[in-house]
C-alpha cells in the first residue's frame, strides 16, 4: 500500500466523478500541423480526407505516388515512419489499422533539426546513474537537453492516483515546480488507460484551430482516432495547458507492469514540435529509465528484508532463553521499536502487557482490539478510516495491530498525527474554476495542511507481519523445548524424573575423567509418616529431602527423584573417597530434624554407592544400586553401603 498522501475528499471525489465524464479526444477533426487519410481496406479508396487533402475524398490511393506507402497500405502493414515527399516537402508517413479503415498519417518534418544520436547518448549517460531521485532529475535534463523544450517534468504518481512532481528542468525565468502536487482529477481515467498504451502524445499547438475531417459517411468522419497522433485533444485540455501557460507539449507516459505511474511532460510556451523518430526515440528513453526505477526499487527492496532479516533475529534469540517475553521484546539493544518504527507499542503476550513509548490507556486499547476481533489492522489515518476506533484513541492517528498466534497475544504499534503542508499546482476549489469541468483559472502554488494522519507506514506494515510471524516460531519452539524439559522433570519437586536418568546412563557421552557414581536413596519407613500425619506432610518430607539432597550435592551433580521415596545421585567422580563423603553427607543432612509450620518430625534415608570405571558399561548402574540400597537398610537403615 502506497500510503495515500492525502484523504480524498468528497470535492476530489466529486471532480473524479465528473472528469470520468470528460470526453479526452475531440472525434472529427485532426490537430492542425498533419493531413490524414483513412483508405478502406476493401477499395482502397480514401474514404476520410483531412480537409486539406480534401482533394483526396473518394480517390483510389493508388494515385499516390509512393511506392513503399502503396505497399503498406495494400498490405495493411504498420509503418512508423517512413520518410515520403508530401506536396513537395519531406514528410514523415505513419501507417496503422483502425477498424477496415487504413490510417496514413502525414506528418511535415519540423524546421528545426535534432542530433540523431541525442537519444542514445542520453541514455547510455542516464544508465550509470545510481539513485532514483537523481534519475529523475537528470532524465529530465537529459530530455530538455534533446527536446529544447521550456521545461520537463517528470510526474509520479501516487496509490490515490494525485500526482507529484518529482523533476523540473526549465529554463532559468521559470519557477521550478518540483514538489507540487497535482489532484487525481487533472488527468481522467480513461486517458490514463489511452496513456498506457499511447505512450508518447504531442500536441503541437494549444491554439491554431483543428482541421476538420471529410468523409464519405459521418460513422467514417468520427472513426476513433485515439491512437492517432493527430488526433484532436479535448477542449478542456487544451484549456488546462493555455491556463498553465503552455503553447505545445510532449508527454511521455512511465508505464510499469501495464500500470501508468508516472509521466514526463515537455512543454513549451511557443509552439514546437518533435519529429516523429526523435519521439519514438524518447518513448524507448521512457521505457529505458522506468526499467531502472524497477531495478534500484527492487535492490532497495532485497537490501531492506536482509537489513530487516538481521535485525529480526538480533531481536528474537534472546527470547528463547527469557523468561517474560513481552519485556524482552522491549529491552535490550534491538526492540520491537528498531524494527517498526512507531511512536508506541504495545506488546501482550499469555496476559501479560508490556508497553514501551507514547501508548494510549491500555482499557482503551483492550476496547480497540476487542472490536477488530483478532484482525490485522493498518491504518495511518484512522479518524478518516475508522472513527469509531478513533473516538476510543484520540490521540492516534496512526495504529497498526499485528495479532500474534495465543488468543490475546498481540503486537500494537501506535503514531501520532503529522500535519503535513502540501504544496499544490493551484487552489483546487470552485472559485479557481468556471465550472466543473473547466480547468483551474490560476496554477499558482496553493498551499493546504494535511491533518489527521500520521507518518505512512509503507514497508513497515509487511515488516511488521513478518516480525509477528517469526515471534510465533520463537514462542512455539520454546513451548516445545519447555514440553521436553517438563517431560523431565519431576512435577512434586521440580527434579530431573527417571526419563532424565535413563536418558543421561543412555547417552553415549564419554565418562568424566575418573568415571561416574550412583547414589541410590530411599527414606526409610516412610510410609508412616504419610500414615501418621497425611499425604500433604509426606509431600512436605519428599520436599524437603529433595532440597537438602540439592544442597549437599555438588554443582554439576544430578539429583533424581526416582518416584516415592526413591531419589540418585548422579556424580562425575575423581576418586571413591568423594563418593562417600558426598554419600554420607547426604544421609546426614537426611537425618537433620524437619520443622514444617505444624510440628518437627525426623526422617531418614538409606544409600547405595555404585561406581562405574571409565569406560564401564551403564546399564546395569541403577540396579546394581539399588542392590546396594538395600544392603544399606539391611544393615539397620540410615546408613551408606556399597
Ligand atoms: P522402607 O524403609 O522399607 O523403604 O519403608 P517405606 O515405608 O519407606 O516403604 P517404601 O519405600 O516401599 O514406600 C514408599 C511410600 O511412599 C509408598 C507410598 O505410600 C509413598 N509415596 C509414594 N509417592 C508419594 C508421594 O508423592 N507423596 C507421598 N506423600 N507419599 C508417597
Ligand atoms: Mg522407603
Amino acid at each position: 500500500m502506497d500510503p495515500a498522501e492525502l484523504a480524498i475528499d468528497p470535492d476530489e471525489l466529486r471532480r473524479l466523478a465528473e472528469c470520468a465524464k470528460e470526453p479526452i479526444r475531440t472525434p472529427g477533426v485532426i490537430q492542425s500541423h498533419g493531413t490524414l487519410l483513412g483508405v478502406d481496406a476493401a477499395t482502397q479508396v480514401v474514404v476520410v480526407a483531412s480537409e486539406n487533402a480534401r482533394g483526396w475524398l473518394g480517390r483510389p490511393f493508388a494515385d499516390l505516388e509512393n511506392p513503399e506507402l502503396q505497399e503498406a497500405v495494400r498490405s495493411g502493414r504498420a509503418i512508423d515512419p517512413v520518410r515520403v515527399v508530401w506536396e513537395g516537402s519531406p514528410t514523415d508517413a505513419i501507417v496503422h489499422q483502425v477498424d477496415d479503415l487504413t490510417i496514413v498519417e502525414l506528418e511535415a518534418l519540423p524546421q528545426d533539426e535534432y542530433a540523431r544520436t541525442a537519444v542514445v547518448t542520453a541514455i547510455n549517460r542516464l544508465t550509470t546513474v545510481a539513485s532514483v531521485a537523481d534519475l529523475r532529475q537528470q532524465a529530465a535534463a537529459e530530455i530538455r537537453r534533446v527536446t529544447g523544450f521550456d521545461r520537463v517534468m517528470i510526474y509520479h504518481f501516487h496509490e490515490d492516483g494525485h500526482g507529484e512532481v518529482v523533476a523540473d528542468d526549465s529554463v532559468p525565468e521559470l519557477e521550478s515546480l518540483l514538489g507540487h502536487h497535482f489532484p487525481s482529477s487533472d488527468i481522467p481515467p480513461q486517458a490514463r488507460d489511452l496513456y498506457v498504451t499511447k505512450v508518447g502524445r504531442a500536441i503541437a499547438s494549444t491554439s491554431s484551430p483543428t482541421i476538420p475531417l471529410l468523409a464519405i459517411s459521418e460513422e467514417l468522419r468520427t472513426v476513433d482516432l485515439s491512437n492517432a497522433e493527430l488526433r484532436g485533444v479535448s477542449p478542456y485540455h487544451l484549456q488546462y495547458m493555455r491556463n498553465m501557460g503552455q503553447a505545445s507539449t510532449f508527454s511521455l507516459s512511465l508505464v510499469e507492469d501495464g500500470r501508468l505511474v508516472g509521466m514526463v511532460t515537455c512543454a513549451h510556451r511557443t509552439e514546437r514540435r518533435l519529429p516523429v523518430l526523435l519521439r519514438r526515440a524518447l518513448e524507448v528513453l521512457a521505457a529505458q529509465i522506468t526499467m531502472q526505477f524497477a531495478s534500484m526499487r527492487e535492490i532497495a527492496r532485497l537490501r531492506h528484508l536482509v537489513e530487516v532479516r538481521e535485525r529480526r533475529t538480533e531481536l528474537l534469540a534472546p527470547l528463547y532463553a527469557s523468561d517474560d517475553i513481552p519485556s524482552a521484546l522491549l529491552r535490550g539493544p534491538q526492540t520491537v521499536l528498531d524494527l517498526v518504527p512507531a511512536d508506541g507499542v504495545l506488546v501482550r503476550i499469555g496476559g501479560t502487557s508490556r508497553v514501551a513509548g507514547d501508548v494510549p490507556p491500555l482499557d482503551d486499547v483492550t476496547r480497540v482490539l476487542e472490536l477488530l476481533s483478532g484482525q490485522a489492522f493498518a491504518s495511518e489515518g484512522l479518524e478518516a478510516d475508522r472513527p469509531d476506533l478513533s473516538a476510543m484513541l484520540p490521540s492516534t492517528a496512526g495504529l497498526l495491530v499485528v495479532p500474534l498466534a495465543g488468543p490475546d497475544d498481540t503486537l500494537v504499534f501506535f503514531r501520532g498525527e503529522v500535519a503535513r503542508e502540501i504544496s499544490w499546482l493551484g487552489d483546487l476549489g470552485t472559485e479557481n474554476r468556471p465550472s466543473d469541468l473547466s480547468p483551474r483559472t490560476s496554477f499558482s502554488t496553493w498551499k493546504g495542511i494535511v491533518r489527521g494522519r500520521s507518518e505512512p507506514w509503507g514497508t513497515v506494515i509487511q515488516d511488521a507481519l513478518e516480525l509477528g510471524h517469526e515471534l510465533e516460531v520463537v514462542m512455539e519452539r520454546r513451548a516445545e523445548a519447555q514440553l521436553a524439559e517438563l517431560a523431565m522433570r519431576d512435577a512434586l519437586t521440580g527434579l530431573h524424573n527417571r526419563r532424565y536418568l535413563a536418558h543421561r546412563l543412555a547417552d553415549g557421552s564419554p565418562l568424566g575423567l575418573g568415571g561416574r557414581a550412583l547414589l541410590f536413596v530411599d527414606l526409610d519407613d516412610f510410609k508412616s509418616v504419610n500414615d501418621v500425619h497425611g499425604h500433604d506432610v509426606g509431600d512436605a518430607v519428599i520436599l524437603e529431602v529433595a532440597r537438602r539432597l540439592v544442597t549437599h550435592s555438588r554443582e554439576h551433580d544430578a539429583v533424581v527423584r526416582l518416584g516415592g521415596d526413591e531419589f540418585v545421585v548422579l556424580l562425575d567422580v575423581v576418586d571413591d573417597d568423594d563418593v562417600h563423603a558426598i554419600a554420607d553427607r547426604l544421609v546426614a543432612a537426611i537425618a537433620e530434624p524437619i520443622v514444617t509450620d505444624r510440628m518437627t518430625l525426623t526422617i531418614t534415608g538409606s544409600c547405595g554407592i555404585v561406581v562405574a570405571g571409565p569406560g564401564e558399561a551403564h546399564d546395569r548402574l541403577l540396579d546394581a544400586a539399588d542392590a546396594a540400597m538395600y544392603r544399606a537398610k539391611r544393615a539397620g537403615r540410615n546408613r551408606v553401603s556399597s
